[in-house]
């Protein structure tokens, strides 16, 4: 790893005795073993103990490189302790052994290899094997025994794995499937009377669904990237399209304080409102040539009672302080993840699991009341209905995993199992 070679390249130390065991393991002594090889066993004066491989023609270009990113980014030399690897803030390790592993794959190495550095974290090449200590070797020798001989393709992908994955593999077609719909049906134009002058809650409804389109889009290219901070915080956004969704459906009144005065409030005929006291109140909106009166806003929560399902309710509750957890600054998601190294990780990224499930069951949701507006016809109900059935099956076989975890703590599984239940496929 680049990461050890640079914090371990300025520290000083003394090579250890050539009696002393062996620091590889090996059981010989230091000078019948490692000390034959072209490195050394140094130690330093807390007693720590590191190999030092000496420092090549092409390390010492690749030094001067990372010296000269130091000096674009910060305009001056690097002095004491500056670091010099500037990549380990874009690139959680992590990252680095993922791209390395599709890097070989790419390159078509043999698979054998690839699951070695897996396991060993080194490459082994003609040009570093006399850098490695025979204890080091034998890991590598072990590792590609261990793939000869099959067991790890077994062990590869457990039951409940292949299950995830054919799950995930929903988040690309319900983009498919929620852009179809829109594509194919027409929104219904007529107005509510008393509510909104300028959109039907069809087209309402249909704008929720275009937007929702393009943030799966965004997650799925998140997820892909395994960025799955950024796709956990944009699941809170399709949650919302959902509320926003159920609200215009169930109160298309409140359209004209959704619509109408926002964009009275851009163009001038509206203002806020001001209290007896003078200062503005930001919660209602009033149109300046008839005094009428808007709400400027309504709760999340306040939206969720409007669905009219039993299992919205426990969803919002649970799930919606938690997703906003990852918007807003909160003490609990901002401690950096220990690593199983000493080392702590701040570029480390959240379960991209719970990121996908959410995104599928909110996109669901969407699609689900997208398709119950009148103006939707019985073929296209049958065809997306098709769709929210497999997703539901999936989704739920996946979930009764977790029945037997006793401590489903929340009753988050539970909550989600009775959302996914009432989806109408
Ligand atoms: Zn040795």
């Amino acid at each position: 790893m680049p990461r050890a070679v640079a914090k371990k390249a300025n520290r000083k130390g003394k090579e250890i005795s050539k009696r002393a065991a062996c620091p590889c393991e090996s059981g010989k002594r230091y000078g019948e073993c490692c000390a034959l090889k072209q490195f050394k066993w140094v130690v330093d004066e807390e007693g720590e103990v590191w190999k030092q491989i000496p420092v090549s023609r092409e390390l010492d270009e690749v030094n001067e490189a990372l010296i000269a990113g130091f000096r674009k980014v910060f305009g001056r030399e690097p002095v004491g302790d500056d670091p010099l690897m500037l990549a380990k803030y874009l690139y959680s390790p992590d990252d680095i052994s993922r791209e390395t592993v599709n890097a070989m794959r790419r390159a078509g190495m043999d698979p054998a290899q690839i699951h070695a550095y897996e396991k060993t974290g080194r490459i082994l090449t003609e040009q570093n094997v006399a850098f490695l200590s025979d204890g080091e070797l034998a890991e590598w020798d072990a590792a590609l025994d261990e793939y000869r001989s099959g067991s790890v393709q077994k062990a590869r992908q457990s039951a409940n794995q292949r299950l995830y994955a054919g799950l995930m593999l929903e988040l690309p077609n319900l983009i498919i499937v929620l852009g179809y719909l829109l594509d194919r049906a027409s929104p219904s134009r007529v107005l509510t009377a008393g509510g909104s002058a300028l959109v039907s809650v069809d087209q309402y409804v249909f704008l929720c669904g275009l937007r929702a389109v393009r943030t799966l889009r965004s997650i799925c290219a998140l997820l892909e990237d395994h960025r799955t901070s950024g796709a956990l915080a944009l699941s809170r956004s399709l949650f919302e399209l959902y509320l926003h969704i159920v609200f215009v459906k169930a109160f298309p009144v409140h359209l004209i304080d959704l619509v109408d005065a926002q964009l009275g409030l851009m163009t001038g005929t509206h203002a806020f409102a001001l209290r007896t006291n003078g200062e503005v109140d930001r919660r209602t909106i009033v149109e300046t040539a008839t005094g009428r009166r808007f709400r400027a806003g309504f709760s999340h929560f306040r939206m969720s009672r409007a669905s009219g399902r039993k299992a919205d309710e426990p969803l919002f509750d649970l799930l919606y302080p938690h997703l906003s957890s990852f918007i807003h600054p909160s003490f609990f998601n901002l401690v950096p993840q220990p690593r199983d190294t000493d080392e702590v990780d701040d570029l480390s990224e959240d379960d991209p699991g719970e990121a996908a499930f959410y995104s599928i069951l909110f996109g669901v949701m969407v699609l689900d009341e997208v398709r119950s507006l009148g103006c939707i016809d019985a073929r296209l109900k049958k065809d997306v209905g098709f769709a929210l059935g497999r997703v539901r099956r999936k989704g739920l076989k996946l979930l009764r995993l977790f029945r037997s975890v006793s401590e489903d703590k929340g009753g988050y599984f539970k909550a989600l199992r009775e959302r996914l239940q009432e989806v109408s496929a």
